[in-house]
């Protein structure tokens, strides 16, 4: 692995890892979430069918797994691209796209868009959660799939050329299904061939993450390598945070500008506000973890585009980033969140 070892995989090529600049580590520009449609609220079936027009811009945050429409960010290319552009000119240098097999990952998309754009784009290898996975996929041995996720890394993925820079993000769910716990096994064998990033998309319950963590670890998988996203989602007691935290994998906050009253997928959790997620990284720093946070937005339905009335891209550059000094996480640490870590977690070893 000479040739990747000490460098960052685009999906035009290597790089040198002081190249990549401000770094968001959880994106999709382009995917399908079709798989986690949820019917709409009863009597909003109507708006849940023509949903993009001014005044229901407040139903669609509230409610934006419940528009089939609204889960086809693959429809919105042109829009993304302007949207990196303007990532580009707030500041940004590079996003984590981790659109794996599952939910519709578009190589040749995102080559044209990081060539259009000058946004390095660091593309996802590996598989999404069990209800995505085909009968093929749940067939398949632990190193057959690490098999093809070293494949997808070394020649490229999806019948193109073009090469994943991290593996995930590997799905799972709560309680995590065999044919997830396959999955993570394998993406941990892949990690130990290959040295590279892994990141991962947890259950939702507070206990899941730690789960991961034991069975990559059991396999092999490198955790100091491994970031474990959606936290702001899944765990929510500091005492159970600071634990988790000691496991040693990047501590990943990444529903940026996601703020919303009932969260379909679990409504006994209190989705925090960006405000709620910038006091957690500023308690995660005052705890010693700032080389562990890594931040992102995690868009992945269309409403949260700017063409739609979203935060789009740039909204932890703009309107986060602010927030953060004022509450006592200095510049270097910022920094550090924004463009080390990052920069680290993605280098190959
Ligand atoms: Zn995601």
């Amino acid at each position: 692995m000479s040739k990747l070892s000490g460098k960052v995989q685009t999906v035009l090529g290597l790089v040198d890892p002081e190249q990549l600049g401000r770094t968001m580590t959880h994106e999709h520009l382009t995917m399908s979430f079709e798989c986690c449609y949820f019917p709409p609220p009863p009597g909003d079936e109507a708006v849940a069918v023509d949903p993009f027009h001014m005044q229901h811009m407040h139903w669609l945050r509230q409610n934006p797994y419940s528009s089939h429409e609204n889960l086809l960010l693959q429809q919105e290319t042109a829009a993304v691209h302007d949207e990196l552009l303007a990532y580009r000119k707030a500041g940004g240098g590079a996003i984590v796209e981790n659109t794996t097999a599952g939910i519709e990952r578009d190589l040749p998309a995102l080559r044209q868009l990081a060539k259009d754009t000058g946004v390095h784009i660091i593309a996802g290898a590996g598989y999404y959660v069990d209800c995505t996975h085909t009968e093929d996929t749940r067939k398949m041995s632990v190193e057959k799939l690490s098999d093809i996720m070293v494949s997808e890394v070394l020649h490229g993925a999806d019948n193109t050329d073009i090469r994943c820079g991290v593996i995930g993000e590997i799905g799972t769910g709560w309680p995590i299904t065999e044919s997830e716990a396959r999955v993570l096994r394998a993406a941990a064998h892949a990690q130990t061939k290959l040295g590279c990033p892994v990141i991962i998309h947890p259950g939702r319950n507070p206990a899941a993450p730690a789960e991961v963590v034991r069975i990559l670890q059991e396999a092999g998988g490198d955790i100091g390598k491994t970031v474990m996203s959606h936290l702001d989602r899944t765990i929510f007691d500091h005492g159970e945070l600071l634990e988790f935290a000691k496991l040693g994998s990047y501590l990943e906050y990444d529903l940026f500008g996601m703020e919303m009253l009932n969260y379909p997928y679990n409504l006994v959790v209190d989705m925090p506000s960006d405000s709620q997620r910038v006091k957690t990284l500023a308690f995660l720093v005052k705890e010693g973890y700032e080389d562990k946070i890594v931040i992102a937005h995690d868009i992945h339905t269309k409403n949260r585009l700017v063409k739609f009335g979203g935060h789009g891209y740039s909204h932890i550059l703009k309107n986060i980033v602010p927030k953060m000094l004022l509450r006592d996480i200095s510049q270097h640490q910022v920094d550090k969140i924004l463009i080390d870590n990052p920069k680290h977690w993605l280098t190959f070893k």
